[in-house]
């Protein structure tokens, strides 16, 4: 009866896995605590509603899960109030785009070209369809966001609501110059920290919830939990987000992966966890270093989180698309990525996103770090499939000797 076809599916992934450099910034690898949670009979429960008030009979031990994840979210980032039953980082955005916002409100979103999501207004996400965004960019010398501009378009534009956050912007965001904007002009401030959740969470960097009305973030990124997403909000605003997650927009919560994230949050307030983090950030800089030695172009010059962008047009004259595939074919793994007016198409890009959090969890530090960027160095200025697949022995080998889970002590 066991499906072989598809397991066997699993374990060539598996293998990818172990063999390759990881380096999307928004991908990890969890510990075998948070799998074994998100594999357990936890998946076969429908508990619709929230712990104490559900809609279902049996629902006394997914109670207390999804009660403890929510206390040791609160815990971890402090905050007044939090749902944990969102399916992903854009439900959570979602969800409070629902508690707050009418069709056709104004927005203030960061753009997709200068590190914004696509749920923070995209003309063809559902954000971007049902209310008016406004974007802003980031400085077009500096790379980085223009708070006074940003002032300028929310005092020109009243929004509703300011949203923050991105999924490709490599610098410090000032949260409370946000919080400040946003008071000024009248709007509520969300903050969408998914990229850097788990920076947040080990204070590296600064933290959202004191400025912001609402904090969503996905729970597998830096903060290296399973696939999903959580809000935080203040108090006044509890009971709508709550009504507007279950049954404004979802069903039946996952209560494993509920389950899973408790755990995560566990894992994140561990003093492990703080050294991680820390050396999520040594080793981003560690990798920059060689790409400015070597005169390749960083936006914004370099990096204060755990990610940085290279414009590989004006590095090494080649878009993003084709650096992804041949540094795929070395055993390196990355994504293409717009880079600030970027004048290629979102599919093809000037350039290419790179994370140190997946790695970092594997083991890696500066050492390792080091010869990653060398080799990248090496294949994006070669720009052959020789050179890739040379590299690529040399890859396997290193990668062979870290596991390939986050392994707590
Ligand atoms: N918000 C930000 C800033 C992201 O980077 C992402 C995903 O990359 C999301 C939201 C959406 O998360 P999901 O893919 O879980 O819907």
């Amino acid at each position: 009866m066991r499906d072989c076809e598809m397991f066997e599916i699993i374990e060539r992934e598996e293998n990818r896995q172990k063999d390759n450099v990881e380096l999307i910034a928004s991908e990890n690898f969890v510990s075998s605590e948070v799998r074994e949670a998100q594999g357990s009979v936890l998946t076969n429960k429908y508990a619709e509603g929230y712990p104490g008030k559900r809609y279902y009979g049996g629902c006394v031990y997914v109670d207390q899960a999804e009660d403890l994840a929510r206390k040791r979210a609160l815990e971890l980032f402090g905050a007044e109030h939090v749902n944990v039953q969102a399916h992903s980082g854009s439900q959570a955005n979602m969800s409070v785009y629902q508690t707050i916002l009418e069709p056709g409100d104004t927005v203030l979103g960061m753009d997709l070209t200068s590190g914004g999501h696509l749920t923070h207004g995209h003309p063809l996400n559902f954000s971007g369809r049902t209310y008016n965004f406004v974007p802003y960019n980031v400085d077009p010398e500096t790379e980085r966001i223009d708070y006074d501009t940003l002032e300028e378009l929310a005092l020109e534009h009243h929004p509703k609501l300011i949203v923050a956050g991105a999924s490709a912007y490599p610098r410090t965001i000032d949260f409370e110059r946000l919080g400040d904007i946003a008071r000024k002009s009248g709007a509520y401030l969300m903050v969408d920290m998914a990229h850097i959740a788990g920076l947040v969470a080990a204070g590296v960097h600064p933290s959202p919830i004191p400025y912001a009305d609402f904090v969503t973030t996905t729970t597998h990124k830096t903060l290296r939990g399973p696939r999903g997403g959580m809000v935080f909000c203040k108090e006044e605003f509890a009971k709508k987000l709550d009504s507007r997650t279950f049954p404004g927009i979802q069903g039946g919560p996952l209560e494993h992966v509920i389950a899973a994230k408790g755990i995560a949050l566990y894992e994140a307030s561990q003093p492990e966890f703080k050294e991680y983090a820390k050396q999520i950030i040594k080793n981003v800089q560690v990798m920059a270093d060689v790409f400015n030695e070597n005169g390749f172009r960083l936006v914004s010059g370099g990096s204060d989180n755990h990610l940085l962008l290279i414009d590989t047009i004006a590095s090494v004259n080649m878009t993003g698309k084709d650096a992804e595939k041949l540094l795929d074919e070395a055993g390196i793994t990355v994504n293409k990525n717009t880079i600030p007016f970027d004048q290629q198409k979102p599919f093809i890009t000037s350039g290419i996103r790179l994370g140190s959090a997946a790695m970092t969890s594997r083991g890696f530090k500066e050492d390792e770090f080091r010869k990653v960027a060398n080799w990248i160095v090496e294949v994006l200025k070669a720009g052959d499939e020789e050179t890739a697949f040379r590299v690529k022995e040399e890859v396997v080998a290193l990668t062979r000797q870290f596991p390939t889970e986050a392994v707590l002590d």
